[in-house]
């Protein structure tokens, strides 16, 4: 649960001095006459837990929040309410067992948010409170008047009613945050598995590609293998070829050496027939 220790007003609506509002164990009440300031304090909670609308704040425009002055005293430039957070609990993912969350705002409209009274930004105020489960439509600020249409409200509206004052609102956000989650879950599924679908489809051409270029491989092994005996045993044949011509050419050459032989002698026996006539002559 979410306990506030201490709230701060400076210029908030009608505190326009500085006033600390120390919260005890169990439950607080502030009591005083009518117009005395007591819903301002429960503005200024809101306030603080991150309310953007004017009227919720019971004003017209949000610098109605900012002390406007009475007939004895000015008017103020700036308020501010700080709310410390008992976080011993460490309800706020902060190393620290008190909490400090202000908002302030000028009258020319800048606003400030502090925490831990360094600087920061609302976003981070109601993230830490959304974390925690206190921002300002998780928490139960029941207003004045709102019994009244508490105990008139349909059970449906009467069910909203309780539903916000016990927080459920945080987790029927965090509910509709995961329902969203998981929708765009299954719509990156759906494209997922579409994506299978059409690796699944490529996978038959891709493997009989693959089975196409390893068997490429092989012939192509087998091919130059083939082409190395070829090679080989043309060159074989070649040699054997040359061997039988060397073969031939010898007796060829030897046939010629005969033929000449047997020329010369033919050449000088007709000389000598030849001298013989002339001798006979
Ligand atoms: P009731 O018992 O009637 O509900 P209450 O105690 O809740 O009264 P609030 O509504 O908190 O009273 O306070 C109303 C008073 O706050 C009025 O007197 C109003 O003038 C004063 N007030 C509201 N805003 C400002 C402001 N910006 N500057 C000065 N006073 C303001
Ligand atoms: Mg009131």
């Amino acid at each position: 649960m979410i306990t506030f220790k201490q709230i701060q007003l400076v210029g908030f609506k009608s505190f326009a001095d500085k006033t600390t509002v120390n919260l005890g164990e169990g439950v607080t009440c502030i009591v005083g006459p009518n117009g005395c300031g007591k819903s301002n304090v429960a503005d200024a909670i809101r306030w603080v837990l991150g309310e953007q609308s004017a009227k919720m704040m019971r004003g017209s425009q949000m610098l109605d929040v900012i002390f406007s002055g009475t007939e004895a005293r000015r008017k103020m430039s700036m308020c501010e309410v700080t709310l410390t957070f008992d976080n011993t609990k460490r309800i706020f993912d902060i190393d620290c067992d008190e909490v400090e969350m202000t908002r302030r705002l000028y009258r020319d409209g800048e606003s400030e948010y502090l925490l831990n009274k360094q600087p920061s930004r609302m976003k981070v105020l109601t993230g830490l409170l959304h974390g925690a489960g206190a921002a300002k439509e998780g928490y139960s600020i029941i207003g004045q008047g709102r019994i009244e249409q508490i105990m008139n409200a349909k059970p449906e509206d009467r069910r909203s009613i309780f539903e916000e004052a016990t927080g459920i609102v945080v987790f029927k956000d965090r509910k509709t945050e995961a329902e969203r989650k998981l929708g765009a879950s299954k719509d990156n599924l759906y494209v997922f598995m579409q994506r299978m679908q059409e690796v699944e489809r490529q996978i038959g051409p891709l493997k009989k590609a693959s089975e196409n270029a390893l068997k490429f491989r092989e012939l192509y092994a087998a091919l130059r293998h083939h082409e190395m005996n070829l090679y080989i045993s043309r060159h074989d044949s070649a040699e054997g070829e040359r061997e039988a011509i060397n073969v031939k050419a010898f007796e060829v050459a030897q046939k010629i050496a005969e033929v000449t032989a047997r020329s010369e002698k033919l050449l000088s026996e007709y000389q000598t027939r030849r001298d013989e006539i002339a001798q006979a002559d």
